[in-house]
Formats: C-alpha cells, structure tokens, sequence
C-alpha cells in the first residue's frame, strides 16, 4: 500500500491523501490550501496537476468543510477528474453550499487583486475556480449512508459518524494485500462528545492496521462540554436582564446553527423569554436550512426536542439573507441575538454590528471558539479598549467574553480515547491535519500511551509504502 501525503500534513489546511493498493487509487478528501496567498496557491495548483491526479479511481469525502472539500473543482479543472465522489448526503448538502461560497469568494478576490494592479504591467490573475466549475464538482456527488460498506476495485470503503459538523464522517478501509486482511482509518476531523444536534463520534470496532490521524488540538485539552451551557445560559441571562443586543461572531457551518439551538431550546424549556434572534450570513442561512432538513443526522437529544418545535426555524428566528434584511437587523435594539460571520471579524456583516455595539456598555460580544492571531477577533479577544472598523476608531465599552469549551474537534484526550480500540503494537500510525508541535506532541502520545507500533508526522508531498 503506497499513502502520498497531499495536504494537511505539518499543517492544518488542505486535508489530502492519495492511497493506492492492488492497482487502485483513491483520494482521501480534497481540501483548500489557506493562509499567505502565493504559497496557498502554489499548494493549490501543484497537487491538483494531471501527473498527479489522473490515476485517481474515486474520491472519498469526509465532511463539507472548506480545508476538506475546497480542492475538489480544481482536480476536474485541472486534471480531467470525471469519477465518482463519495460522501454521507448530508455531506453533499454542507459541500455543495461551501464549494459555491468558495469560488464566489475567489471570483470577487481576483477581480479585486486585478483592478488594483491594472497598469502594473503584471499578468492577470485567475481564480482558482468558478462557480460553474464548482457545479460541474457537485454533479460528481455520490451519496452513501453511514455504516453501509461499498467497494471501489478490491477496497471496501466505510463511512463512520465522526461527529463533527451535519453529515461528518471518518473513513475504514479494509482490503486484502499479499494475502493478508488489512485495514486503515483515516479518522479526517473528529468532533467532541456530548455536542448538541449532532451524534457523538462513533468509536471505531476493530482493530487498524495503518491509522492516519488528525491532531489540531494534539497537545491541548478543551474545557468540558457539560460546562458550556450553564455558561451560555447565565450570560444570556445577563444580557436579557441589560436589554442588550449579544453579537455572537460566527463560522456558518457547525457553530452558527449549534448557538441557535442552544438559545432555541433555552426557550422551549421555559429558562429565557423568546427574545429575537437573527442568524446574518447569507451562507449562514443557507446551512441552516441544509441542518433543519437533515433531521435524520440528529442525536436523539436534538430528535426528541425537534418533536415539540421547528427548533431551527422558531418563530423568534429571523434568517437574513439580503443585506438590505441586513441593514435592518442593526437599527434592532436589545434585548436581541445577532449570530453574523465571520468568526475573525476580518471581513462579513459581523463588523456592521460591531461598529453598532463596540461602543454601548449594555451590549456583548462574545466569541465562540478560537481565533487566529492578528486578526480585529483576537485583538477583541485578549480585551483591546481601542479599535479600528473600516475607517475609524472605536471605544471598546461592550462587554467582550468567550465561551469556553466551544470546538468542533475533539482535544488531546478525546482523541486518545476515540483511537485506543483500533491501536495495537502492530498499528502503523500517521499523524496529519496539525500545527507540527501540535502533531508531534500527539505522535508521542500514542505511542505512549496507545502501543503503537509507530507514530510519525509526514511532511507535506511525502509518500510512503506500508
Ligand atoms: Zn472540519
């Protein structure tokens, strides 16, 4: 069996591998490089090439998120690639939606790159897709439900819950080599136990022989899940009580509609009056409605409490899609929840709130998950008094906090727990999809502490036989 590393190795973005055994090839995800824009789409293009993607025979995909599923369009564009794509159809849904946003994006980012160097005497830029290129990518969705094994040459493929964003899943493969069964797991991104609407990870049945692992959180333990909604509860409380407006900057897959349900459900039980809440991203919106018709992904928490209500879609839910239905929500006084994008408050409809909010000692900012460095969402984070928004300084007089607990991916321990009952001394083990002192820390550990047999971190291009 030969694993080529093509993304998300020593690094977080671009999740990507090639795996190829008894003559056949499968991609497992295709994610976007991000970060500095010439490196990022030198990545981009260069694993998306013919020579390295046209033996591929099918793509398997984990879940929607953008560094898991944002290189798909570039392998048809690039590489010719026709074949099959397989994913959970909540999967299809969250993907879908994202690869549009994606290239949206790309379009109007080198539009804007254009225009500023016209006359510079350099080349025009491309986008690294389109939105028609984007379509031709989702026509090639095939939908496979959980736990159904199906089989791509001599490899049998099994999508598990992973328990991470609507429609996640990790990856067995089982096959048989030289006459040997074997087995690999690629564990893609693994959510926390115990988050709302979602199904906990399902933790693997047998044994692995070759287990390709994410570490984003490798040498870091999250805050217990039980503690977050007491937390989430007393602050709404609090800004109830003020008459404030709480703006809630926000990822729109996964974390967007986890906030609704929270607040949803505080209100079914009787614990907050059913104050307005607005969820402001266009693409917000929309997954909101790809989690509210995949009723079916609910864990039972969630299932039993949507028999009482439209929890998504209550009647105190305002979904803003239009900036003019945005423009509105700011002239909205408290008490009020503002769920907008995007979670670095670098750019979307957040910063039209904030510069609204900043000012005013009633209202609450609250961030829900972690924040990049050197972004306005980190400087507001570590308690900045001062700060800019467009073209002007603001006072900040807010209330600025953070729940704790918030992630969509499991920490150190979770993991552990979630790989001991597939890690024995003969379990060959690659660690991905992290910081490299984060990837290490973990490849120590499960050695330590689960017995495998080997534990390292791949560099990124790296192949390797096993
Ligand atoms: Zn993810």
């Amino acid at each position: 069996m030969l694993i080529r590393f093509l993304g998300a190795a020593r690094t977080v973005t671009g999740s990507s591998h090639l795996v190829t055994v008894n003559g056949t090839t499968l991609m497992l995800d295709c994610g976007l490089f991000q970060g500095r824009r010439d490196e990022a789409r030198r990545l981009n293009e260069s694993t998306c090439r013919g020579d390295v993607c046209d033996k591929i025979d099918a793509i398997i995909l984990s879940h929607g998120h953008l560094d898991h599923c944002g290189r798909l369009p570039m392998v048809s564009k690039l590489a010719g690639y026709r074949g099959p794509i397989y994913c959970t159809p909540g999967t299809a849904d969250v993907a879908r939606v994202v690869l549009e946003d994606s290239a949206e994006i790309q379009v109007e980012n080198t539009d804007y790159m254009n225009r500023r160097s016209r006359g510079m005497d350099q080349a025009e830029i491309t986008p690294l897709y389109t939105p028609e290129d984007a379509k031709v990518t989702s026509k090639l969705f095939r939908t496979m439900k959980l736990g159904h094994r199906f089989t791509v040459g001599e490899i049998g493929v099994t999508l598990l819950e992973a328990g991470h964003i609507l429609g996640s899943s990790y990856v067995w493969l089982d096959f048989v080599e030289g006459g040997e069964k074997r087995n690999v797991l690629f564990t893609a991104d693994v959510g926390r136990f115990n988050t709302p609407i979602i199904r906990d990870p399902v933790v693997p049945d047998r044994l692995a022989d070759v287990v390709i692992t994410e570490s984003t959180y490798g040498g870091r333990r999250h805050d217990p899940t039980v503690n977050i909604e007491p937390a989430f509860l007393e602050l709404l409380r609090d800004v109830i009580a003020r008459k404030g407006r709480l703006i809630i900057p926000s990822f729109a897959v996964g974390r967007t509609q986890t906030m609704l349900w929270y607040i949803e459900k505080f209100i079914l039980e009787g614990q907050i009056p059913a104050i307005p809440v607005f969820v402001d991203s266009p693409m917000g919106v929309e997954l909101t409605h790809i989690y509210d018709n995949h009723r079916d992904a609910y864990d039972t928490d969630a299932a039993s409490l949507v028999g009482q209500a439209n929890i998504l879609k209550a009647n105190n839910v305002r979904l803003a899609k239009t900036s003019q239905q945005s423009r509105e929500i700011n002239s909205q006084a408290g008490p009020c929840v503002i769920i907008a994008s995007s979670p670095t408050c670098e750019f979307g409809r957040v910063l039209h709130h904030l510069t609204k909010s900043l000012e005013k000692e009633k209202d609450t900012v609250l961030f829900v998950g972690w924040t990049p460095p050197n972004t306005l969402g980190r400087r507001l984070q570590d308690g900045a008094d001062r700060v800019r928004i467009f073209d002007r300084f603001y006072e900040v007089r807010a209330k600025v906090t953070t729940l704790p607990g918030m992630s969509g991916h499991a920490d150190a321990e979770e993991m552990l727990r979630f790989l001991k009952p597939a890690t024995s001394e003969r379990t060959k083990t690659f660690v991905v999809h992290g910081e490299p002192d984060q990837s290490e820390i973990f490849a120590e550990r499960v050695v330590k502490e689960l017995g495998a047999e080997i534990a390292s971190v791949p560099a990124i291009d790296s192949s390797v036989i096993v």
